[in-house]
């Protein structure tokens, strides 16, 4: 049985830079990854990373226009450490090879983004996420002698030995269909979101909330699971993204009366408010009868009023996506967009070096909530959010590692189990649902039900239907019955994920009965905090989502109310 120091499972940002870090401190790290780790979603990240680096700049005003953007249910600890430490990460990033946009004056450039008091987001043109993945990268190939990477393998579920603590993990070689047990001192989740569980969504087929639900399945508890980040550009009819860097250069954001209606929501940020506000706005718009283009579902984006030149060259990719996908030159005419599901702020519970409370479990970027979002993310947080945490995962599991011995443990009835569950979706008689008309309609029925505007009577509508679907998912088929790159059996698996993301999506959605951030009810409709200033934290209970609370760590930002 392979055995490592760390186990490092998810090889997007958060992994590498957890892999990077621990490895730099002398552990043995292996990192799995179920697509081939520059594949990882992190390769989508477009507009920029965060950081006070401009000699005007300070971290304190960053750290503040965070816990604003969160709508004050940030935790301001985790939030002063990310970024305070922000500008040497960003450093490190350019030191280790990364092509940062450079200004006039050969200084790195840094464009504006929405909820931020100044410009302090450093870029490479609109593909920020692919030059950053591939340094590291390269960068892990130098530590090959103690990086250990398997890649293309799918974890299907954690270990955990007797005194409760994680010990490793059981995997499936997608080339082979073989099953393996990992033996680890140290697994750190860093496995990504759950947009999947949205449809439409700006997240790729991968991002399915598969180490979300591993926690939890393993008794870990989710935080903040209920707010769930709508952007406010999306292509109407695919959710591809169009990066808030158009924004930042100065694009507007039109109704079908040609009117700048963030003036009504955001009269000083304009169309460079937190997204959570954007996205209302145009929601209200479109609601309103107000929208443009077939059924008046979208709101235009003005990308002309950007010089053409600057516009080719710093959102070179939405260009692209513009013409390929919308049949729109961005540079010559508006493009229809509208809110679509983008991140999530909640999951995995942990504190700022990365610890779940269950022992030796760790997790970093989106898979986990520090909480630094709180109910809302700023743009261009959750690259830095990655490798900050990622880092500091890396070096306290390596940390941990040095001090004690490599666990003892059986893991052959634990991996007879997941063997057999695979046979057994496998083997499923051709009868019932497939597992993507499940998926298909859990997708529409949470952009329908756990959007933009929620109530109580939508939500609970939700989560009748997620509890059928749930059935529906266990009885599921598949077409592919053979072993080798099976992704049909892994689809059968994911789903299984995306619904524990989805049912305790709604479950906290429900349980919060105000409106913060991304979180709004229309039958709750002002913030309170006397009553929910605090966080849901949901763990399972035999197979149903428990809900408890815990506080909302404030160190020098009090609640006030938030404006644009
Ligand atoms: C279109 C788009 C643009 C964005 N632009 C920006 C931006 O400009 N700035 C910003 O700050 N943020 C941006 N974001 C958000 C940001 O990109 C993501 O939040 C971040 O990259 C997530 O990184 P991660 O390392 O946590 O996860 P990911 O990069 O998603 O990596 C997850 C890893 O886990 C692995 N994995 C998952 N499940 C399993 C399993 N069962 N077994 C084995 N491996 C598994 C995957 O293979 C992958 O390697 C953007 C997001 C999108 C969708």
């Amino acid at each position: 049985m392979p055995a490592h120091d760390v186990l490092i499972i998810g090889a997007g940002l958060a992994g590498q830079r957890a892999a990077l870090a621990a490895a730099r401190e002398g552990a043995s790290v292996a990192i799995m990854s179920k697509v081939h780790p520059v594949r990882s979603h992190s390769v989508a990240a477009a507009g920029g990373i965060n950081a006070a680096i401009s000699v005007d700049d300070d971290w304190h005003s960053h750290a503040y226009d965070t816990v604003k953007g969160s709508d004050f249910l940030g935790d301001q600890d985790a939030i002063e450490v990310m970024c305070s430490e922000a500008p040497g990460e960003v450093m490190h990033l350019e030191h280790m090879g990364v092509t940062f946009h450079r200004n006039d004056r050969g200084e790195m450039d840094l464009r504006a983004f929405g909820g931020a008091s100044m410009k302090r987001t450093a870029y490479v043109a609109d593909i920020t996420g692919q030059a950053l993945l591939h340094v590291l990268y390269e960068q892990l190939m130098k530590h090959h002698e103690t990086v250990q990477r398997y890649e293309e393998w799918f974890t299907t579920s954690l270990l955990r030995d007797e005194a409760g603590g994680c010990c490793g993990a059981i995997a499936r070689d997608v080339r082979s269909g073989r099953m393996e047990a990992f033996t680890a001192k140290n697994v750190i989740l860093a496995c990504g979101g759950a947009g999947q569980v949205y449809k439409p969504t700006t997240n790729g087929l991968i991002v399915t909330g598969d180490g979300i639900a591993m926690a939890y399945r393993a008794g870990a508890p989710l935080m903040d699971m209920e707010m769930v980040q709508y952007h406010p550009t999306c292509l109407v009819e695919t959710g591809i993204l169009i990066t808030e860097g158009a924004r930042g250069e100065g694009a507007h954001l039109l109704n079908s009366e040609g009117e700048r209606f963030m003036e009504k929501s955001a009269p000083n940020k304009m169309e460079l408010a937190s997204r959570d506000v954007v996205s209302r706005a145009e929601q209200i718009e479109i609601n309103e009868g107000r929208g443009v283009g077939p059924g008046g579902v979208g709101i235009h984006l003005d990308v002309t009023v950007v010089p053409r030149k600057r516009t080719l060259e710093a959102l070179r990719e939405i260009v692209n996506l513009g013409k390929d996908f919308a049949g729109v030159d961005i540079t010559r005419e508006p493009i229809t967009i509208r809110p679509g599901q983008h991140y999530i702020m909640g999951g995995v519970k942990t504190d700022v070096d990365g610890q779940t409370p269950i022992a030796g479990l760790y997790a970093a970027g989106e898979v986990a909530c520090v909480s630094v979002h709180g109910g809302n993310r700023l743009g261009a947080n959750s690259l830095l959010d990655t490798l900050i945490f990622g880092r500091r995962s890396g070096e306290h599991a390596a940390a941990r590692a040095a001090s004690m011995a490599m666990p003892e443990v059986d893991a052959n009835a634990q991996l007879r189990r997941d063997a057999d569950a695979i046979d057994a979706i496998i083997n499923r008689p051709r009868d019932g649902r497939r597992v993507s008309e499940i998926k298909n309609e859990l997708g529409e029925l949470m952009n329908a039900k756990a959007a933009v505007f929620r109530d109580e009577q939508g939500l609970q509508g939700a989560l009748e239907t997620i509890a059928r679907l749930k059935e529906e998912a266990d009885s599921a088929w598949i077409d592919d019955r053979g072993t080798v790159f099976n992704q049909d059996v892994l689809g059968a698996i994911e789903l299984s994920y995306m619904i524990d993301c989805a049912e305790t999506t709604v479950v906290g959605a429900i349980e919060r009965k105000e409106s913060r951030g991304a979180q709004f009810r229309t039958d709750f409709p002002e913030r309170n905090d006397e009553q929910w200033l605090k966080h849901i934290d949901i763990t399972l209970d035999g197979d149903r989502p428990k809900v408890s609370y815990s506080p909302v760590t404030i160190t020098q930002w009090q609640p006030e109310e938030r404006k644009y």
